[in-house]
């Protein structure tokens, strides 16, 4: 007797091989048997024809760790069929942390949900608890910030660490991977992750490679200076002896455009050398940040009073422009408005106007009739120096997909898990549609690669990088982690004007064998797991 049947169903296991049609059956939290099982008795029966059945995708970037906090339900992303979250990305995750570290966080929890039992937690084992005996509908796989080792040690200062303070970065980290983490991760365009130079991440990778650990990279430049933070990623990888995943990959701004061919060439060296290299990516063009990103950094010296200040003065405001507008930039930064241009700067989140959302910097400097630089530094006054949300239009449509084709490439939304529920502000849509999309739009569409190797990449390849075992495919004693889909209707149409839609054409989603979605609707179950490391 199986708990369950899916019958008649396509089968798409994740191995590439050509789906078939079979019925699948699951007992407890494993898939039990694959086969002609018209003679078997279940519980419950579903009926698959016409359907694809696949192993559940694994987000392996996300920035879930308050969010599932907030909500255990992680909607965004279970209902594309994401089973399982990558947390702890871009340098920054929850834990470890200190007091004051865990009292912002704490600001930040109570702002997503108000209602939410705070978490005070300081240490990984005390995250990963506090997941556990809350319950989340997602099975998650922690990552450990770098920038929350540099922060607790030498909280926002500059320059490199000495000896004493290395060593306690590296024991910090060492808890961390024997707590359960299964690597870590930098993002060194952040403060104060970015205050690290290649010694000290290197040093803090031959810890986690000890541990068979994977060292996560949103590297250090990602227009002009692209090529360059590959090879130092590639380089940490090389020196450390440890697995590389670079995130969300991509080339910014249009001077830019057409150079994942040379990114992918050097990816592709650094592998033939035996870095064992990989990379992720979300399939949309524009990226998401907040509008201050495009000043030079001596604008935001002292915090947001101080910037705000700064653009009241007529004349620090011009020097400001002049830096954004410079070729150089400012010899050692460059803006991300440089091949982006106000035509292609989208306001997502405004709290003094939300009319302004949705709109382009220049269609609101024209509806106003001022220069749009006008405009821009009237938006974060207006806002006190608080983040004004916006999308940016700086990926080319080209790159975008050479790099989506590539065998070493997976998918990740590089967002928390959000609600559907209509909110003030407009996330990015890769919170709901990055799964959803590449099946719809990219293999269904455009026919860009086939719906085997679309699984391969969001399930098999991404379980295979963290070195899960019993999941990422469909396979007899693998976890019950299933995503059931119309393939012919399957689609995200979340937008940037109407971001908050959930993917169409996903049928059910089990987690660990239990019923998690059905047709849009969560069933409140809360059957994740927080996974550890095989070691
Ligand atoms: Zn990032």
């Amino acid at each position: 007797m199986y708990d369950f049947i899916i019958r008649q169903v396509k089968i798409l296991d994740g191995s590439k091989e050509s789906a078939f049609v079979a019925d699948l059956g699951v007992k407890g939290d494993e898939i039990a048997a694959i086969g002609d099982l018209k003679d078997e008795k279940a519980k419950q029966v579903f009926n698959g024809q016409g359907l694809a059945l696949a192993p559940g995708f694994i987000d392996i970037h996300t920035h879930s760790d308050t969010a599932l906090l907030a909500d255990y339900r992680g909607q965004s992303h279970i209902q594309q069929g994401v089973t399982t979250e990558v947390l702890g990305q871009c340098g920054g995750s929850i834990v470890p942390r200190n007091e004051k570290m865990a009292e912002q966080a704490k600001a930040m929890q109570m702002r997503m949900a108000p209602h939410s039992e705070p978490f005070m937690g300081l240490t990984t084992e005390e995250y990963l608890a506090e997941l556990d005996q809350r319950g989340v509908s997602l099975n998650a796989v922690f990552i450990t910030g770098q920038g929350n080792a540099r922060q607790m040690v030498m909280d926002y200062t500059d320059g490199p660490a000495n000896p004493e303070q290395l060593e306690e970065m590296k024991a910090i980290i060492r808890r961390s991977m024997e707590e359960g983490s299964f690597g870590f991760s930098t993002g060194l365009i952040y403060t104060p992750s970015v205050y690290a130079e290649i010694d000290e991440i290197v040093e803090l990778a031959r810890v986690v490679a000890e541990y068979d650990g994977l060292y996560f990279t949103h590297i250090r430049g990602e227009n002009d200076t692209v090529i360059q933070a590959v090879e130092e990623a590639l380089e940490i990888g090389r020196r450390a002896k440890i697995a590389v995943q670079i995130s969300h990959l991509k080339a910014m701004g249009r001077h830019m455009w057409g150079s994942s061919k040379e990114i992918l060439k050097l990816i592709e060296q650094a592998r033939e050398e035996g870095v064992d290299v990989t990379f992720d990516q979300y399939p949309y063009l524009a990226a998401a940040c907040g509008l201050d990103a495009i000043l030079p950094p001596w604008a935001s010296v002292g915090g947001k009073a101080e910037m705000v200040k700064r653009l009241q003065d007529p004349e620090l405001k011009a020097k400001m422009l002049e830096n954004i507008l410079a070729e150089e930039g400012t010899g050692e930064w460059i803006s991300i408005y440089k091949g982006v241009g106000w035509d292609n700067i989208m306001i997502t989140g405004f709290a003094p106007d939300h009319s302004l959302e949705g709109k382009m910097i220049a269609e609101i400097a024209e509806e106003k009739g001022q220069d749009p630089w006008d405009t821009c530094s009237e938006l974060i006054i207006a806002n006190q120096g608080n983040r004004v949300s916006i999308v940016y239009f700086a990926m080319g449509e080209e790159d975008l997909e050479r790099i989506m084709v590539h065998p070493l490439q997976m998918v990740g939304s590089d967002t928390g898990a959000v609600s559907g529920l209509p909110a003030p502000g407009k996330p990015h849509p890769r919170a709901f549609g990055s799964f959803a999309s590449i099946l719809g739009k990219f293999v269904r569409e455009k026919k860009l690669f086939s719906l085997e190797e679309a699984i391969y990449k969001m399930s098999t390849a991404a379980a295979n990088r963290l070195g899960l075992k019993d999941r990422g495919m469909l396979k007899v004693g693998y976890k019950a982690d299933l995503v059931l889909f119309n393939p012919d209707t399957v689609e995200g149409p979340a937008d940037y004007i109407d971001p908050r839609q959930y993917a169409k054409g996903i049928e059910g989603v089990w987690v660990n064998g239990v019923l998690s979605v059905w047709r849009g609707e969560h069933t409140g179950a809360k059957a994740g797991r927080v996974l550890k490391p095989s070691r």
